[in-house]
């Protein structure tokens, strides 16, 4: 095996077998393998024992990088960045073999140069770095108020929010709910793959991203890989955006509607109606949020006593049914008794994909007459969130419905066809 006389930071020339690859070193995972960030973002490993030679072509000048991203770069247009934790800001750990948070932001931002290509970092915050599975609202409410701080900031032209994927579509919907009157673009991204892996989706996510934040949409959108090719990423409507892969880059979908945007490092093609933004307005945060809501997913064979818990816990509850909203006949009683005694009952599909329609089938009329409002093609979390929402105002406890099929941020269509019924036969 060869001697490497090289160091982390370094960019180098490696011969291997059959090529020459150029690249900058990062910190490796293992200990037999060179990580190399290549020239269009994407890090690659190579085996030790494959390297026939190494060339060191520049030296990493750890003062002048560390210069490099402190610096104003007031020829770029500035954004906000609130890192939230997750994949995106997490390393591989020697120690466990696992993925730990980083929680330096000049390392973080070491392992994007290219963001610092398109954008100048006027505010960066990190309001906590978790998991995304530990978030509750609480943390949904930390990261608007410091949105909200950032975009009614003249200086900059949108933000990104890096954050976990498992609960990145709940997040995502609480702050198209929370940021009233949006100005500017939220663009909230993510990794699949720690930014120290080969075949890390960060540089390409946080690049589109970035390309996003300085564009003329002002709505909440989540910014990530459209294939699981490393070329170009999909900006989805904050409400619309469901996770529908545990590990694939493209792991997000827009859901019941196109995409806004497909968006590429260096331009964006908007393939949907979007709300342009514009600097003279102010965004308003509406924060009111009430914690006493639940998600049930509809099973074959589920006893409806389980109604009878949510009544006592909750103030509102969203039933992911079976295809157009259908839930078990036996259930009706129940839900009529729990309704009229003032729990908030809605239904959405557990196809995720369509619209519910309580006209079609006889059962789900008497359902919907029981009270249990019917939500259209709104995705169950949307919804689960939404409600959240809407009960946490409580000027509105006498038009919850109203507000419920109210379309405040894209997350139901305007017009449900049920028209369409006889399509469906
Ligand atoms: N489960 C963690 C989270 O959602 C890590 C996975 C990820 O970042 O996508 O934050």
């Amino acid at each position: 095996m060869v001697e490497l006389n090289f160091n982390k930071g370094d960019y180098v020339r490696l011969r291997l077998a059959l090529e020459e690859i150029d690249g900058q070193v990062l910190e490796s995972p293992e200990s037999d393998i060179v990580l190399l960030k290549l020239k269009s973002g994407y890090n690659i490993g190579i085996k030790k024992e494959n390297i026939l030679g190494a060339r060191v072509l520049r030296k990493y000048n750890e003062e002048k990088a560390k210069f490099l991203k402190r610096e104003e770069r007031k020829e770029l247009p500035s954004i906000g960045l609130i890192i939230t934790g997750g994949t995106i800001a997490s390393k591989a750990s020697q120690a466990t073999g696992g993925v730990k948070p980083i929680t330096d932001v000049d390392e973080f931002l070491n392992y994007y140069p290219e963001l610092l290509k398109i954008v100048n970092i006027k505010k960066l915050e990190i309001p906590f770095m978790v998991f995304s599975e530990n978030m509750t609202s609480e943390h949904w409410i930390k990261i608007a108020e410091c949105a909200e701080k950032m975009l009614n900031d003249d200086n900059i032209k949108g933000i990104i929010i890096t954050h976990g994927t498992d609960t990145l579509g709940y997040s995502a919907a609480a702050l198209s709910f929370f940021l009233r009157n949006l100005n500017k673009p939220v663009v909230l991204t993510y990794a699949q793959r720690s930014i120290d892996r080969a075949s890390s989706d960060a540089s390409l996510n946080l690049q589109c991203a970035a390309r996003m934040a300085i564009s003329d949409c002002a709505e909440v959108v989540l910014v990530g890989h459209a294939n699981v090719n490393d070329n170009f990423c999909y900006a989805i409507r904050g409400t619309r955006a469901r996770k529908l892969h545990s590990s694939r880059r493209d792991a997000f979908k827009s859901v019941n509607e196109k995409p806004i945007a497909k968006v590429w490092k260096d331009k964006i093609e908007f393939i949907s109606q979007y709300k342009r933004s514009d600097e003279n307005r102010k965004v308003e945060l509406d924060l009111a949020y009430s914690d006493k809501v639940a998600l049930l997913k509809f099973y074959p064979g589920q006893d409806s006593s389980i109604l009878d818990y949510y009544a006592l816990k909750y103030k509102g509850l969203v039933i992911e049914g079976f295809g157009l909203g259908q839930i078990n006949e036996s259930w009706i009683p129940k839900l009529k008794k729990h309704i009229k005694n003032g729990l908030v009952i809605c239904m959405t599909s557990q196809t995720i994909f369509g619209e519910v329609n309580p006209y079609v089938y006889s059962s789900a009329r008497e359902i919907e007459r029981a009270g249990v409002i019917y939500l259209g093609n709104m995705l169950a979390e949307t919804a689960f969130v939404k409600l959240g929402w809407v009960l946490g105002h409580y000027g509105w406890k006498m038009r919850v419905r109203e507000k419920m099929l109210e379309n405040f941020a894209g997350e139901i269509s305007e017009r449900i066809e049920f028209e369409r019924e006889s399509e469906l036969y």
